[in-house]
């Protein structure tokens, strides 16, 4: 049997199997397939299992063979068989992945065996942890819960999951309100956006692989931006599957990410411009009647498209007419265009940017069609936290993301597997099972389909599956709750929903914070490819994956313009500080040479206070400098919102390290 076949079999006889959401098979969860007892070494195992790095829900092959551990007994070490995973790839069965994988999603394998795991229940005494059994501590989180007045607020990954229903009724039973994200995978702005123009509340997905010309505003799709694994698939067909077709690629985007690296053409729009470059694209289109698909646009939407200042659009974008009106031509005249809408950064004016990409893409007659629903927070979470008096950790960390303060909260209850920035914070942590020790089951949001898992290790550490302790929980405090069935989850999926919508075109300029005399650096913090929002810093993998931007490891540099960089005489390596309305840090500069003049970026990932061995106190925290601000339709943090300064401080001395430190194309940047 060759292995692809192997891989077929098992993926399902042991039940990892993507289903419709709209329920036309159903899974079959079995119990665990192998005992640690049982399994003969030398044998490998492979077992169908979903990514939960990030909320993609890739579909993953999970390897597994015969492992040891070394156990306390009576005071003395034994060695214990057990089932240990040893490697995890893509699915080549599901829909999303495909059989490929990010590195994030290979590297999970150092989560599970990560030294620094909590590793069973633990409260707080004075400063320190100390080691509590989980009666004891099941008891005292129930009996001040019970005691607590006042709001609690729950953080918790967004995903459409069996684990996020059962703490979603948790909260409920308890009167609170539903949990919210503090991170960057909610994609409210793409869900709203979609809702607004084409009447669904879901993620849109676009079918990139049988384009013949695409147009991607803001959405860095082959970096963090919601499924980077499909869309590469989709990219790599669109680009080399097609014997006769080589779909082109071009990236408006204010910073070079991978996605803007990968394309036939970049448009290094002016950060917080692409409102403006979404309608001047209309505007030619609708004068050189270059549209296909005109009627699609709704009248109102037309009047304000044809009584849009062409010359004001096309200066704030920073763009020169020539090539809008080039790629305007090219848009219209492809057989089969699609224009991407997308908050890679996000900016005050981002929904405004989404709801015209949308309408450009349907004058083009791009195809989109609704995937699944993240979902989202509403509000400014930094009002709901200053309200809340209880704080639920889930798999967050608002400290490091958002820069939330926890410090004056009456309880704060943690079911992190790791102490963080924000679970250093906790009174109670109550781990949870590593993911890959637990079942589960997920819904993609591209496709709709849910992958399911059963458990096919044994936990590790005293750690206990979330919806066993949400019930000991209720129990204890006398409250009506039951875990959400992983079996009638997988059966019956949440669907998106779809609801009509008619919304006005709006150009707004985008809002910074920080006078440009004072602070004159528009300041651009992005999702990393290594670590996402900060979350897989843990893992050393990660930390040795040279940045794709600076080849940087182990650290993130500020990244500089080469002009600028020579102005003030800095070159890489060097120490230098960024400062905003908010505060300042330090770190090493890059001098990249395609970053824009005026721009100052950094990849977030590094920085945090806790997070154990390979990540606390490494680097610096671009969002801690950030102006709290919110983006009024949804609530989310606006990223791109905040003006710097830069200084330097002094020469490096070879500490940051660069994989490869000179650049393939270096020129006379920077001081020689
Ligand atoms: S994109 Fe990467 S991290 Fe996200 S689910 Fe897929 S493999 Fe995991």
């Amino acid at each position: 049997m060759d292995r692809r076949n192997f891989f077929k079999i098992v993926s399902t006889v042991s039940a990892g199997v993507a289903t419709s959401a709209c329920g036309s098979k159903t899974n079959q969860l079995i119990p665990l397939l192998v005992s640690d007892k049982e399994i003969v070494p030398g044998e490998e195992q492979w077992h169908a299992s979903v990514c939960t790095e990030c909320g993609a829900g890739c579909g993953t092959l999970v390897r597994v063979m015969a492992g040891e551990r070394v156990v306390d007994h009576a005071g003395k070490p034994f060695r214990e068989r057990i089932a240990c995973v040893k490697k995890i790839e893509g699915n080549p069965d599901d829909a999303v992945s495909g059989g490929r994988l990010c590195a994030r999603g290979h590297a999970a394998l150092q989560g599970i065996y990560n030294p620094d795991r909590v590793r069973g229940p633990m409260m707080r005494t004075g400063a320190e942890f100390k080691s509590v059994s989980w009666d004891a501590a099941i008891a005292a989180v129930a009996e001040k819960l019970s005691k607590a007045q006042g709001k609690i607020l729950c953080f918790s990954r967004p995903e459409q999951s069996a684990r996020a229903q059962s703490l979603s009724a948790f909260l409920s039973a308890l009167g609170a309100p539903p949990a919210r994200s503090s991170g960057f995978d909610s994609f409210a702005l793409e869900q709203k956006a979609a809702q607004m123009v084409l009447g669904w509340h879901a993620i849109p997905v676009y079918d990139i692989a049988a384009a013949h010309y695409v147009l991607s505003i803001g959405a860095d799709f082959l970096g963090g931006w919601i499924s980077p694994v499909y869309y590469a698939r989709q990219f790599g067909h669109m680009r080399q599957g097609r014997p006769d077709i080589r779909g082109r690629l071009i990236q408006a985007e204010s910073r070079m990410s991978i996605t803007a690296a990968s394309a036939d053409e970049w448009l290094p729009v002016r950060p917080g411009a692409e409102p403006q470059l979404a309608v001047a694209l209309m505007r030619i289109l609708l004068d050189g009647k270059l549209a296909r698909q005109v009627d699609a646009l709704p009248t109102e939407t037309r009047q304000s498209v044809e009584s849009a200042d062409l010359t004001a659009l096309v200066q704030a974008t920073g763009i020169p007419e020539k090539t809008l009106r080039r790629v305007a031509r090219e848009l219209g005249e492809s057989e089969s265009a699609v224009v991407m809408a997308g908050a890679s950064t996000i900016h005050s004016n981002s929904l405004d940017a989404l709801v015209a990409a949308h309408y450009l893409n349907l004058m083009v007659g791009g195809s989109v069609k609704p995937g699944g629903e993240i979902p989202a927070s509403e509000g400014n979470g930094s009002q709901a936290l200053q309200q809340a008096r209880i704080v639920f950790l889930d798999g967050e960390n608002p400290v490091y993301t958002s820069n939330a303060s926890l410090a004056d909260k009456d309880l704060i209850v943690s079911f992190s597997g790791f102490i963080d920035d924000s679970s250093a914070f906790a009174d109670v942590i109550l781990p949870d099972h590593h993911s890959l020790e637990s079942e589960s089951a997920v819904v993609s949001p591209i496709t709709q389909t849910v992958a399911a898992s059963e458990q096919f290790v044994q936990p590790l550490y005293n750690t206990r599956v979330l919806g066993q302790t949400l019930s000991d929980l209720a129990a204890k405090m006398n409250v009506p709750f039951a875990a959400k069935n992983i079996k009638e989850f997988a059966a019956a999926p949440p669907v998106a929903q779809t609801k009509a919508a008619a919304t006005p075109l709006q150009v707004r300029a985008a809002q910074s914070a920080g006078a440009p005399e004072q602070f004159p650096f528009e300041f651009q913090p992005y999702l990393s490819l290594q670590y996402h929002d900060g979350r897989a810093a843990n893992l050393p993998w990660m930390q040795e994956l040279p940045d794709p931007a600076s080849s940087a490891m182990w650290d993130l540099p500020v990244e500089i313009d080469p002009k600028t960089a020579a102005k003030q005489n800095i070159a890489n390596g060097d120490h230098v500080r960024v400062t905003s309305i908010k505060g300042s840090f330090e770190a090493f500069a890059y001098v990249n040479p395609a970053a824009l003049p005026g721009v100052i970026s950094m990849p977030i990932g590094q920085g945090h206070t806790h997070y154990g061995r390979y990540a606390s106190g490494r680097g610096v925290n671009p969002l801690s400098i950030l102006s709290p601000t919110w983006e009024e339709a949804t609530g989310v943090m606006v990223t791109g919102g905040t003006r710097v300064r830069l200084e330097r401080l002094g020469e490096g001395k070879g500490e940051l390290i660069q994989f490869s430190p000179v650049d393939r194309e270096q020129g006379p940047w920077g001081r020689s």
